[in-house]
């Protein structure tokens, strides 16, 4: 770093302290929003779906998927530098951590088609729904999918009650409300809670102020999904 830079670094630290700290925040916040609508400015000019082809599209991959007839779209060199600056992907997906669950291969997608959000027991944590709300109000995302998975590790440890080493199981609270809600369904006790899993936190992310004015404009949808760990295949959950 010259010294000329550093010179201008200090006047504006200097300019900007004299607003006070609140003012300081604000503007810092201001200036990454000011980015970001730029940003978001410059994807617009991308080909953006509706939620319904956005859905046909991820449901398509994995009908290759399932069928091993994989066409790994957007995986080569050209597509590598289509999306190095810019990136607009067609559908944000909450799913498990597990290794089993690979979004991209799963949906047969390639480079900057999915926005993945991936945590043990797909639950919707503030950290999660602010990457998801990144993803929709701002990458434009008409579709978010909340996929859940048989024999989930993490919901198993729910419904068990299991009590885990560390901060392993920091997601089971998370899950509990769906292991309540799912109880008394008969079937499968951990199969139940998979899928009350998936409505929960679709019902938590439907809260977020940012994703209810989109789906109210029409701009987004939002889908539970299932996936089968035997033959590939996810089924959407209502
Ligand atoms: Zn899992």
């Amino acid at each position: 770093m010259n010294s000329s830079k550093n010179l201008i670094q200090r006047r504006s630290f200097l300019k900007l302290g004299a607003v006070g700290s609140c003012g300081l925040l604000a503007s810092a916040g201001n200036l990454l929003w000011q980015v970001q609508q730029v940003q978001a400015a410059k994807l617009s000019s991308a080909p953006s779906l509706s939620p319904d082809a956005a859905l046909q599209k991820l449901m398509e991959g994995n009908q290759r998927f399932v069928e091993h007839k994989p066409k790994h779209p957007d995986q080569s060199q050209t597509r590598l530098k289509e999306v190095a600056q810019t990136q607009h992907p067609f559908a944000t997906i909450l799913s498990c951590a597990d290794s089993r669950v690979p979004a991209e291969i799963i949906f047969d997608q390639g480079i900057g088609d999915i926005f993945d959000v991936r945590i043990a027991g797909n639950i919707a944590t503030r950290e999660a729904i602010g990457s998801i709300e990144y993803a929709v109000a701002i990458l434009d995302t008409p579709l978010l999918m909340v996929l859940g998975h048989e024999r989930c590790g993490a919901v198993t440890a729910a419904v068990r009650k299991e009590s885990l080493l560390g901060e392993i199981g920091s997601f089971v609270k998370a899950i509990q409300p769906a292991v309540a809600k799912s109880k008394e369904w008969p079937g499968d006790a951990v199969e139940n809670a998979v899928i009350a899993n998936v409505q929960y936190q679709i019902e938590k992310l439907k809260r977020s102020p940012l994703l209810a004015e989109r789906l109210r404009t029409g701009k987004l949808k939002i889908w539970g999904g299932r996936y089968d760990l035997d033959t590939g295949k996810v089924s959407l959950v209502t």
